[in-house]
C-alpha cells in the first residue's frame, strides 16, 4: 500500500490504508470465456446501441438527476419520479445509502459470504461491518440477522439472489424479518439479479414496496446484468423520497452519464426481447447447475446468472485449472468459485473441467 513507503508523507486513514485495492474479475484473452463478473454475454440490441450513438452532446453535462429515467421507472413501480434514484451502477447507490446512514461507531450488517463490496462500503464510511454467516445451503439466516441487531445498527443489506452463492430469500422470510427490524434502521434489498429469478416464492421488491408498510426498505436494481449495460453504469433505487434524498446528498454529482440514461431508456423500450435473453440464461443456468450436481458438486440453489462451486481449500488450484482451459472464473480463496452463466459454448466447457477436477476434492 501507499503508506508502506517510509518517505511518503501524506497520512491516509489507517482503515483505508489497510484496504486491499479493488480487484476486478480478470479480463479474458481472445480465446477465453470471461465468466468472472456476472456479465451478460449478449451484445447490445441495435435499438439500444443506436440510441447511445445518437446521443452526441459530449460537451454538455448530463441531467443531474436523470429525470426522464426516474419518471419512466417511477411509472413502472407506481411511486412517481421522486421514489426513484439513479446511480452510476447500483454499487454507487449502495455506497451513498451507507454513507447517509452509518458513520464511525455505527454498524452495517449483511450476510457473509455475500457481495465483496459490502465490507468495503462499511469501512469507507468509517462504520463497523457486522457479518452474519450464511445458513445451510448458502442461504441468508434472517433469524440470526434479526437477532444481531443492536442499538448501533444503522443499515442492513439483504442480497437476493445472494452473490456469489445463488439462493434467494423468500417473500415469507423477508416479511417476517422486516416485521422484527426496528423501523429506524435502513434495510437495503439488493436485487441486482432479480430478473433471473424463477422461484415463485422469492421476495420481490415490488411486493415489499406495494404494501407501503415499510418505508425503511429501499429496493436496489441495476441495468448491468439482465439489461446488459454493465459498461455504461446505471443502477437505481426505489423507496421513500426522504431516504433517496439523503443518498443523493452524499452522491458525487453528475456521475450518471447521458449515455447511460439514454441506453437505460432504450432498453426499457426493447425489454421484451431483453427478457427473452434473460430466460435463455436462466435455462442455461438450470442446466449447468443440474449437470454440476450430477457430476458430484454440492452446488447451492442458483437463482442469479451464476453458479457457486464450494471448492474449499482447493479453490485456487481448481480456478487455475479453469483458467488453463480458457475459462476465467471468480475464485474466493479457501471458500469457493463463482462461475457466470455465459455463452452457450462455455457451458459444456465449464462442465468438462468441473467434472474432471471434482475427484480432487476431499
Ligand atoms: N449488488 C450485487 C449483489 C452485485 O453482485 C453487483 C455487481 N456485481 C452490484 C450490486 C453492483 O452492480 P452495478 O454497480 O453494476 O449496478
Amino acid at each position: 500500500g501507499v503508506t508502506d513507503a517510509p518517505d511518503f508523507p501524506v497520512r491516509v486513514r489507517p482503515e483505508v490504508a489497510a484496504l486491499p485495492p479493488y480487484k476486478q474479475g480478470k479480463q479474458a484473452g481472445a480465446e477465453a470465456f470471461k465468466l468472472s463478473s456476472n456479465e451478460n454475454p449478449f451484445d447490445p440490441l441495435p435499438g439500444v446501441l443506436g440510441r447511445v450513438q445518437a446521443a452526441t452532446a459530449l460537451n454538455r453535462y448530463p441531467d443531474a438527476t436523470a429525470a426522464r429515467l426516474r419518471e419512466r421507472l417511477g411509472e413502472r413501480y407506481g411511486v412517481g419520479a421522486d421514489g426513484v434514484h439513479i446511480g452510476a451502477g447500483s454499487v454507487s447507490i449502495l455506497a451513498q445509502l451507507v454513507q447517509a446512514t452509518a458513520g464511525p461507531g455505527d454498524e452495517v450488517m449483511y450476510a457473509w459470504r455475500s457481495f465483496e463490496a459490502y465490507p468495503w462500503l462499511a469501512v469507507v464510511a468509517g462504520a463497523n461491518a457486522v457479518q452474519v454467516p450464511l445458513a445451510a445451503g448458502a442461504r441468508h439466516d434472517l433469524d440470526a440477522m434479526a437477532a444481531a441487531v443492536t442499538d448501533r445498527t444503522r443499515a442492513i443489506i439483504v442480497c437476493s439472489p445472494n452473490n456469489p452463492t445463488g439462493p434467494i430469500v423468500t417473500q415469507a422470510e423477508f416479511d417476517a424479518f422486516i416485521a422484527e427490524v426496528p423501523s429506524d434502521i435502513l434495510v437495503i434489498l439488493d436485487e441486482a439479479y432479480a430478473e433471473f429469478v424463477t422461484d415463485p416464492d422469492a421476495v420481490h421488491g415490488e411486493t415489499v414496496l406495494a404494501s407501503g408498510a415499510h418505508p425503511n426498505v429501499v429496493v436496489l436494481r441495476t441495468f448491468s446484468k439482465a439489461y446488459g449495460l454493465a459498461g455504461l453504469r446505471v443502477g437505481y433505487a426505489v423507496g421513500h423520497p426522504r431516504i433517496l434524498d439523503a443518498a443523493r446528498s452524499t452522491a458525487i454529482p453528475l456521475s450518471v452519464t447521458a449515455f447511460g440514461e439514454e441506453a437505460a431508456l432504450a432498453s426499457l423500450e426493447v425489454e421484451e426481447e431483453l427478457l427473452e435473453r434473460v430466460g435463455v440464461i436462466a435455462d442455461r443456468r438450470d442446466r449447468l447447475a443440474a449437470a454440476l450436481r450430477e457430476a458430484g458438486w454440492d452446488v447451492p440453489v442458483a437463482q442469479g446468472n451464476f453458479v457457486w462451486l464450494p471448492a474449499g481449500d482447493e479453490t485456487l488450484a481448481i480456478a487455475g485449472a479453469f483458467e488453463e482451459a480458457g475459462l476465467i472464473v471468480r475464485p474466493f480463496a479457501g471458500d469457493g468459485i463463482r462461475i457466470s452463466v455465459g455463452e452457450e459454448e462455455s457451458v459444456d466447457k465449464v462442465l468438462r473441467i468441473a467434472a474432471s477436477v471434482v475427484k480432487d476434492l476431499p
